[in-house]
């Protein structure tokens, strides 16, 4: 599967930096999380998803996954189908 366009070394992220953005994303807007069990749920299928890129990135979306699935009202945007 190719990659993103314009997807380049920028878009690696460390778990560190990732945690940084998702505190921010926390103060920033008052969201309601998923929880625990859900989230795992959430990145074991991304973890299998040949869209999952870097680690961290949905291919479709072009979000952070670690921070996308803790969010209670995301979904997988897959056009074959969500996973969840
Ligand atoms: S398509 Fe769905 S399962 Fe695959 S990486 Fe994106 S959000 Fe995760």
């Amino acid at each position: 599967m190719a990659e993103c366009k314009g997807c380049t070394e920028s878009v690696h992220m460390t778990p560190e930096e990732i945690a940084k953005v998702f505190g921010e994303t926390i103060r920033v807007k008052n969201v309601k999380l998923a929880t625990e069990a859900e989230y795992e749920r959430r990145m074991s299928e991304c973890r299998k998803c040949d869209a999952f890129q870097f680690g961290t990135t949905c291919r479709w979306c072009g979000c952070l996954m670690d921070i996308k699935a803790k969010l209670e009202k995301a979904n997988c945007p897959s056009p074959g189908g969500s996973r969840w």
